[in-house]
């Protein structure tokens, strides 16, 4: 494991620290460890760790193929009109304007990973060593863009992503006259280039609009000589303000700054979000693409269809570029459903921002024709090769797709295995959770007590951006993430957190063990129940620091035995929470795990077999730790 990042959050109130799965020196790709530690009293608690790493794996480092060779092999895979480093003007005005991973070209560069291959299944010999491309090309006129995985080895394809977010095609978009389009000045003429000087920072917000084909250069941003824009530039203005808006959920609800790239040292300063509107590409839509990270909004040269520049919309591809820059999900299977789930709710909030008691729960509405419905999912259907899929709000219920077998293609005809019908689930949760409401599965009602809108979103912003997806981006890490991030934000045994897990019963996503059952005494304690009533663990964080404050290690450096103590803990609280000692080496792997002495505060541990270097030795117990590092002599 490599320490890739470490950030204090305000936000959750927590110091977090981030470790990457490195196998043989190749990083390992979607595996980490994330400790969430609380810092507050002075001393360090881990509040909470999660993550996933890939055990067993046995995959050699050294290509066997040239990084050429690679590419040779992805190239001949794609059937496409032409590649975009093939345009001579699109490779100039790159290179006038060049953007984080494309600096000078399209074409493109390898990164040597190790990736999961397309089954999913995560067996250590389905991790391939690959050269990954992010591929940029022409199909009939339309943008096309993949993420191309090669074997290392063999030159095989492992996998082929599409990454491109597409939202498909409506109608109509108004939402009144304004007078907030976000501006700057250049030589006496004013274009679409945001200027606002953000409050707490010196950051700005930077997001430049073009709708003179893809030229990203001052010339081709929309241009006004007094700033009273009237209907020129309409599109570019009205794409140009959704996505202003946008930037300022992200910015002044939730504290992330430096747009969908975000905080933490990812590319915040200089950061430019490119907006294109127009019509060149013949497709009717509105689109984050992943490799570039621009949005579009096009419309069909000879069959334009409605304009898409509206805030649910705009929102919806926003967050899309956030959803990148954080939990990384994917773009298929439940992971990808997951990612449109997270855009539209976040999409929905930025109408909402702008219009806090006229908003709606449905996206797309302005534009004469509604595309989800996040309160009643089923009042959609999406056609998805040729079947009318209506969208399912139970997980494993009605009109759910059962995606496990499912293969994505390219071209892409089955939605990426059903991504924008299976996000009706998340979609519902958050309804549920926002406003409370009732489901019926398999013929039992299921009770939710809704939280309000502020703290569901709160919620679903710290799940997404603040824990780590590693491992199964599934329905299931959803619904353990945020309940986490409500235990984080609100407390254990808090409503918020009790409501998020009903919220997930609700759709069928895990079980019911949502009550919390409070102990009496001379310290209350409150615990979760476990599926046989009794208890797992205290979601008391005060009580677990005081325990475990005074932890201490002896001798350090040790040879043979530690000695750990623990004078604060009492001999009912290592009982009741099942605490043990855990010693992990740095790479983040278990080495052992030892039981306390109940009727001692020193603890004596067994260190003889271990190879001499630094290692942690953990307490924990009750789903908090704290831990002491200590080395090996
Ligand atoms: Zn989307």
């Amino acid at each position: 494991m490599h320490l890739v990042k470490i950030w204090s959050d305000s936000f959750i109130c927590l110091t977090t620290y981030q470790y990457k799965q490195f196998h043989n020196g190749i990083e390992v790709e979607h595996a980490e460890f994330r400790e969430h530690v609380d810092k507050t009293n002075g001393d360090s608690v881990v509040a909470l760790s999660q993550g996933d790493i890939v055990e067993g794996l046995n995959v050699s480092a050294t290509p066997s193929i040239l990084e050429s060779t690679a590419l040779d092999s992805a190239l001949f895979h794609m059937d496409v009109d032409s590649f975009l480093w093939e345009s001579d003007s699109a490779e100039f005005y790159l290179r006038e304007y060049p953007i984080s991973y494309f600096d000078s070209t399209y074409y493109p560069k390898g990164l040597l990973i190790i990736t999961i291959n397309d089954t999913l299944e995560k067996e250590p010999s389905n991790y391939k060593l690959t050269w990954k491309f992010p591929i940029l090309a022409m199909i009939d006129s339309q943008l096309h863009s993949e993420i191309v995985y090669v074997d290392a080895h063999d030159g095989s394809i492992v996998k082929r992503e599409n990454a491109i977010h597409d939202n498909g095609t409506f109608n109509h978009v108004y939402h009144g006259a304004r007078n907030d389009l976000d501006t700057r000045q250049i030589n006496g003429d004013f274009y679409t280039v945001a200027n606002d000087v953000l409050s707490g920072n010196t950051q700005m917000r930077d997001i430049w609009t073009t709708d003179d084909l893809n030229t990203w250069t001052a010339r081709g941003m929309a241009k006004d000589d007094n700033d009273v824009w009237g209907n020129d530039h309409w599109g570019a203005t009205s794409a140009h303000w959704v996505i202003q808006k946008s930037w300022k959920l992200w910015e002044f609800i939730y504290g992330r700054q430096g747009g969908p790239a975000g905080p933490n040292g990812t590319n915040t300063s200089g950061t430019t979000l490119q907006v294109f509107v127009g019509n060149e590409y013949n497709r009717n839509g509105a689109y984050w693409e992943r490799s570039t990270s621009r949005i579009y909004f096009v419309r069909d040269r000879n069959n334009p269809g409605p304009f898409l520049g509206t805030l649910d919309i705009g929102g919806h591809e926003f967050t899309h570029g956030v959803v990148q820059n954080t939990a990384n999900l994917g773009n298929s299977h439940e992971s990808g459903a997951l990612n449109e789930s997270f855009a539209d709710i976040f999409g929905m909030l930025t109408e909402r921002l702008v219009f806090p008691s006229s908003f709606n729960w449905t996206i797309g509405e302005n534009t004469g024709s509604t595309i989800r419905d996040i309160q009643t999912p089923s009042n959609m259907t999406s056609t998805i090769d040729g079947v009318a899929r209506t969208h399912p709000e139970i997980y494993d219920g009605p009109n759910w797709v059962d995606v496990s077998n499912c293969r994505t293609v390219i071209p892409n005809t089955n939605d990426q295995c059903f991504t924008h019908v299976n996000c009706g689930v998340q979609n519902k949760w958050f309804n549920l959770l926002s406003i409370g409401g009732t489901t019926t599965v398999n013929g039992n009602v299921r009770v939710v007590n809704g939280i309000g809108i502020d703290k569901a979103g709160k919620i679903a912003f710290t799940s997404l951006t603040r824990l780590s997806w590693a491992g199964d981006q599934n329905y299931l890490k959803a619904r353990a993430n945020s309940i986490a991030a409500a235990r984080v934000l609100y407390g254990s045994c808090s409503d918020e957190e009790r409501e998020t897990c009903k919220a997930w019963f609700a759709v069928n996503v895990g079980n019911n063990n949502c009550e919390p059952c409070i102990e009496w005494g001379p310290e209350t304690v409150c615990y979760w129940c476990n599926s046989s009533g009794g208890t797992v663990a205290p979601l008391n964080t005060e009580e677990f620091r005081r325990q475990t404050k005074t932890i201490s290690v002896y001798p350090n450096p040790a040879s043979n035995y530690l000695e750990v103590s623990l004078p604060e803990m009492t001999r009912e609280f290592k009982v009741n929470h099942g605490i043990k000692f855990e010693i992990v080496d740095l790479q983040g792997k278990l080495i052992s795990v030892t039981s306390p002495n109940i009727n001692d505060f020193r603890h004596t541990i067994d260190i003889t077999q271990l190879t001499p270097g630094l290692y942690v030795i953990r307490c924990s117990g009750a789903g908090y730790m704290t831990s002491v590092r200590f080395l090996k002599k």
